[in-house]
């Protein structure tokens, strides 16, 4: 039940929300006739409002963030303890749990070696970025300097990972952006026919080889990274064609370009392995990753290198710019790598991994079933407990729904008491992919409440 101690006066807390909070992503407008959704309390699963509305988040905090779930007491312990040891010291010295979570992160990742902390996924990209300017300078005289980026892939809110941003929507009226980033296309099969001279079949090899010309145009001297997520997110929960990753390997290689995975909202477990990109047996260079790592018991986000890219770091001791000149301030908070190493632990001993592969399969199959009875769903996509159901208004054009349809859809779930997420977009300024990816914990029950109230929601809305 609702803890009152937080809430003894609602309509305070609302009044105090609606006159002084600037919400992220709201249009504030409806706030004038509207409540704002305040949530207050979390357990496994669940979360209640303000009002005492019990939800199941089928959304994992909103964002993909709360891997193992809400009220994990073993986390807070963890937290408290090492934080009435010591808080913070900046990250130019070590700490006890940074070390101890670098060694069990790299034991999860063969092939990575390094591991640099800072706050945000936003900033762990930008910690990638950079890294990749300043190889172009210590290797190629700084001429191997644009970073390759793909349509509908996000990488975070500031103004370089906007550069990178490949989501138009959001970066219309921030510009202008940073110079050096370059845009290659998507690889969403279902929407292969607005893509120019894309074949019907071996799809997957075709998207890479676009990435391949994009590469020869620009000059692949001038080429020095290639940032992509492993499973598009933000953009419309994207899976990858079969043979597209291993391709964006082999080309990576040809032209010794640098291949940074965001696992942002991957990493952890959200796709059923431990980072998404293990799915495709490709070793990257970089990975990033910041939302699971403590699933938001704590702000932590990693830069994850190979012992090839720290080198060239650490190469020349004489030259006094050659290190990598950047720190993060909260990058030396104790409880994130304190809270992670707890996150880390359980997603081990209560095999959520396992659980993510066969929940995520479940998952599928619903929304498969669904799809069979509801025309809207023109597509579902999705791996481990990450899915997507695109709602098109005509199947054969692949025309999507009106935003305010999928907008209503998503409210009556939530009156239903399961909160779900559309901020995804296939098409570029459209909400028009439903969007689930609840705690790795789910259970049978859990997975079948969700879809059970998404074909209420889809029947009320859409006849
Ligand atoms: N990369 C991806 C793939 C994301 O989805 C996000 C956030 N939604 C980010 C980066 C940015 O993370 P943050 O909001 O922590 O800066």
């Amino acid at each position: 039940m609702i803890d009152t101690v937080h809430a003894n006066d609602p309509s305070a807390v609302i009044e105090a929300d609606r006159a002084h909070v600037w919400h992220h992503l709201t249009q504030h407008k409806p706030f004038e006739t509207v409540d704002p959704r305040i949530i207050v309390e979390g357990r496994g699963m669940r979360v209640w409002d303000i009002k005492g509305k019990e939800y199941l988040d089928a959304v994992s905090g909103g964002v993909w963030t709360v891997n193992v779930g809400y009220g994990r007491e073993s986390i807070v312990r963890a937290i408290a303890d090492q934080l009435m040891k010591l808080n913070y010291f900046a990250q130019s010295a070590g700490s006890i749990p940074g070390s101890i979570f670098a060694q069990r992160l790299i034991d999860k990742m063969p092939g990575m070696s390094r591991v640099y902390y800072c706050n945000s996924g936003s900033e762990a990209n930008e910690k990638a970025f950079k890294m990749i300017r300043q190889i172009a300078y210590k290797r190629y005289g700084g001429k191997k300097y644009k970073i390759l980026y793909r349509e509908r892939d996000y990488h975070g809110s500031t103004l370089a990972a906007m550069s990178a941003g490949g989501q138009d929507e959001r970066n219309v009226q921030y510009g202008p952006f940073a110079p050096g980033f370059v845009r290659v296309p998507h690889c969403l099969e279902y929407r292969r026919h607005e893509q120019e001279g894309a074949p019907s079949e071996h799809y997957g090899e075709w998207a890479a080889d676009q990435i391949e010309q994009v590469i020869l145009r620009e000059g692949p001297d001038t080429v020095g990274g290639l940032c992509l997520e492993p499973v598009t997110a933000g953009g419309g929960v994207i899976t990858p064609p079969d043979g597209y990753w291993e391709k964006v390997q082999e080309i990576c290689r040809k032209y010794d370009i640098l291949l940074h995975i965001d696992e942002v909202v991957c990493g952890l477990g959200r796709t059923g392995t431990w980072f998404g990109y293990q799915h495709y047996g490709i070793q990257p260079d970089f990975v990033t990753m910041a939302k699971g790592v403590a699933s938001g018991y704590a702000a932590i986000a990693c830069c994850v290198t190979t012992e090839a890219v720290f080198e060239m770091f650490k190469d020349d001791p004489s030259d006094k710019l050659g290190y990598f000149r950047d720190i993060s301030t909260f990058g030396g908070c104790t409880a994130g790598p304190a809270a992670a190493i707890e996150n880390m632990r359980i997603i081990e001993d209560e095999n959520l991994l396992e659980n993510t592969r066969k929940m995520g399969e479940r998952l599928m199959n619903n929304l498969h079933e669904l799809m069979s009875r509801h025309r809207v769903i023109g597509d579902v996509r999705g791996k481990g407990l990450f899915c997507g159901a695109e709602l098109v208004a005509d199947r054969s054009t692949k025309e999507p729904v009106e935003e305010a349809k999928v907008a209503a859809v998503v409210a009556e779930c939530a009156a239903q008491g399961v909160i779900i997420g559309a901020s995804n977009r296939s098409v570029p300024g459209r909400n028009n992919v439903l969007c689930l990816s609840p705690a790795l914990i789910a259970t049978p029950d859990d997975i079948d409440e969700i879809t059970t109230a998404m074909d209420r929601a889809l029947t009320k809305v859409f006849s």
